[in-house]
């Protein structure tokens, strides 16, 4: 029984779309929007801490007595600047993924990340833009479930996933806040590797090892398939 599957759009995803998602649709997987929503909804809370970090440098350098050292700066400062940096509603004028970012070298602020996504869905869904250009309210703006859903039925949706995927990475390294993560005491329903984790406010549970996404229904029907089959094999 050989059905032909179409893969999430996703490059950093293994999974094939489900009919259900193909009914409606998506290009994307649901855990793959699921996790989009989770990240934009970080967002501002990760802001707050970048914008403290930015903070703490300036309240230290002006309280430092009379003895100033004049001193390199300290690493990682221009990291938390570039992201907190503001970016223009129209700096990219081309297909957010076409070529033209494709030149750009350098992490990208946050805003310059979200804003031609929500440039695009607005302008083709003649949706009202976000209340202003700050990063939160851009992540929050993106992370609706109208947009989002919208988004996950376009061509470029993958492109959209990855991107925000690369961005969380550097925004959790630079701040060093994660969400809480646990070992799921479980072989990997795909590559059956013991590598699943569960993560805070996470639909699904994910593989280190094959990036496999997966619902709790699907981990309690693969722990029942393993657990027949150990009876079977007991027998
Ligand atoms: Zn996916
Ligand atoms: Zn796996």
């Amino acid at each position: 029984m050989t059905t032909p599957t179409t893969p999430c759009a996703a490059t950093t995803c293994t999974r094939t779309l489900l009919d259900t998602e193909l009914t409606t649709g998506q290009t994307l997987c649901s855990p793959c929007v699921d996790v989009m929503g989770v990240w934009l909804r970080e967002l501002p809370l990760q802001v707050t801490v970048l914008k403290g970090s930015r903070q703490r440098e300036t309240t230290g350098a002006r309280t430092g007595g009379r003895t100033v050292h004049r001193t390199a700066p300290l690493p990682g400062r221009a990291d938390v600047l570039n992201l907190l940096g503001p970016a223009a509603w129209t700096d990219h004028i081309t297909d957010p993924h076409g070529d033209a970012r494709a030149d750009q070298h350098g992490q990208l602020p946050i805003a310059g990340v979200l804003i031609p996504w929500i440039r695009i869905i607005t302008e083709e869904r003649r949706w009202n833009p976000p209340v202003s250009l700050a990063p939160e309210d851009l992540a929050l703006w993106l992370a609706q479930p109208k947009p989002l859903a919208w988004a996950s039925r376009r061509p470029w949706s993958g492109d959209m996933r990855d991107e925000l995927h690369a961005l969380m990475r550097t925004v959790r390294s630079t701040t060093s806040l994660r969400p809480r993560r646990r070992p799921v005491p479980q072989p990997c329903p795909r590559c059956e590797d013991l590598e699943l984790v569960a993560t805070d406010h996470q639909l699904y549970v994910e593989c280190n090892a094959c990036q496999g996404l997966f619902t709790r229904e699907e981990l309690a029907l693969a722990a029942r398939i393993t657990a027949a089959a150990l009876d079977a094999g007991a027998a």
